[in-house]
């Protein structure tokens, strides 16, 4: 990995201005959050930059205003929500630039906190204009970004405020940047990766870079089904992308050539309507499906050999849960599985990361989330990340 600069590498910033980018991007209802697992996270970096005696600004979005001002769409909004998590007051300021932000800045003492209002509100955020980031980066002194989840986009907070501040990472991006590396970056061999979710069609670019990159691809969820029709199997009435066929064949043979055993299930849990514990569920062979059938989840005994093959592992990384776990009982396999990563994680012999939106509520669901080496909550820039491309957040960093 390039190297990048942290918090360590900050001289004396006491009085200093810091401009960090953080997500504050939180689920709300009725006014107020409804889960600060993102506040949670940068308040490390917050509270170390403002515990040196900088005076903190904080950089972030808030919902999708696409370059207005939008009343409903201010950072005002989660004001309290970072308060509460900080157990610290903080200012807001109405802008990004200019005298109303300068004259916030002489009102904060050194190690006081102030929150600038959403970034979207400018066009030149999104569009990445150098001239509205020279005009934030006038008010700094230098720049942390402490938002990965925002990495895999290249605009005026996420990237080009590097360009013209000294540029370090926050504490939450350090940890997530470092997970990564040894998950796929560096990582100790033999690698498994697990890819399950809904469709391949999402997930084409995350195979292909895999394939090439670790020992073990274990697919499971709807995408499966793709694999196994494209290998002549009759998976019946399942959710499955036929036009895909040649695509999946594809992947088979890029991982026959890279030396990568791509494991599908050989059983599987089926029910001719999906609802919870059908009574039409039942156990079979992949080649038992029946044509008024869908295959819900990996079986029982694929779920125990891959539990065998994720024991000669040294690293993991999912993406995707094993089946339709959000109705019972076809959270089975993605839950013995996490368990099962989980268990050899808490034993020493695993580095494990995953993310994903639905992955992370999966690891929650099995009670894996907190035994896994890392699990990053950060969606979009996670899945950019498997499919090997470069973040311009994380680039911006690195120059
Ligand atoms: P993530 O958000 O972690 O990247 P995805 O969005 O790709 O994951 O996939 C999650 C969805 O895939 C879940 O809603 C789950 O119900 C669905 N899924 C998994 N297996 C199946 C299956 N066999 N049939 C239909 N849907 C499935
Ligand atoms: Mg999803």
């Amino acid at each position: 990995m390039s190297s990048f600069k942290t918090l360590d590498d900050l001289g004396d910033v006491t009085g200093k201005v810091a401009l960090v980018r953080v997500d504050l991007n939180l689920p709300m209802k009725d006014g107020s959050a409804t889960d600060v697992t993102r506040v949670e996270a940068v308040k490390p970096t917050i509270l170390e930059l403002a515990d040196k005696g900088a005076k903190v600004l904080l950089l972030a979005h808030f919902g999708r205003p696409k370059g207005q001002r939008h009343s409903t769409m201010s950072t005002s909004f989660v004001q309290g929500d970072v308060e509460k998590v900080l157990d610290k007051e903080i200012m807001f300021i109405p802008e990004v630039m200019g005298p109303v932000v300068e004259q916030s800045i002489g009102i904060l003492s050194d190690g006081d906190i102030g929150l600038l209002d959403n970034v979207r509100f400018w066009p030149g955020e999104e569009a990445n204009d150098p001239e509205f980031a020279k005009g934030i980066a006038a008010h700094g002194n230098f720049y942390v970004n402490d938002a990965f989840s925002a990495a895999h986009r290249a605009h005026a907070s996420t990237e080009g405020l590097a360009h013209h501040l000294p540029a370090y990472a926050g504490r939450a991006m350090e940890a997530e940047l470092k997970a990564l590396d040894a998950a796929l970056g560096n990582p100790e061999q033999p690698v498994a990766a697990v890819v399950g979710g809904a469709k391949v069609s999402t997930k084409l670019d995350v195979l292909e870079n895999l394939v090439g990159k670790v020992q073990h691809l274990i697919i499971g969820g709807g995408m499966a089904n793709t694999f196994l029709a494209a290998r002549g199997v009759d998976v019946g009435k399942s959710l499955c992308e036929h036009d895909l066929t040649d695509t999946a064949n594809r992947i088979i043979d890029q991982a026959d050539h890279a030396g990568c055993t791509v494991h599908l299930p050989y059983d599987v849990v089926v029910a001719k309507e999906f609802a919870a514990n059908p009574s039409s569920m039942r156990v079979c062979n992949v080649h038992e499906v029946a044509e008024d059938e869908m295959i819900l989840d990996v079986g029982p005994q694929a779920v125990e050999a891959l539990g065998d093959v994720l024991k000669t592992c040294r690293t993991l990384v999912w993406n995707g849960p094993m089946g339709a776990f959000e109705t019972e009982p076809f959270d089975a396999a993605t839950v013995a599985l996490a368990k099962t990563a989980a268990a050899l994680t808490e034993g020493g012999s695993l580095t494990s990361v995953a993310g994903g939106g639905d992955t992370v509520a999966a690891l929650a669901h099995a009670g894996a989330k907190d035994d896994f080496t890392f699990v990053s909550t950060a969606g979009g820039a996670f899945l950019e990340w498997m499919e090997g491309k470069a973040l311009p957040g994380v680039a911006a960093l690195t120059a």
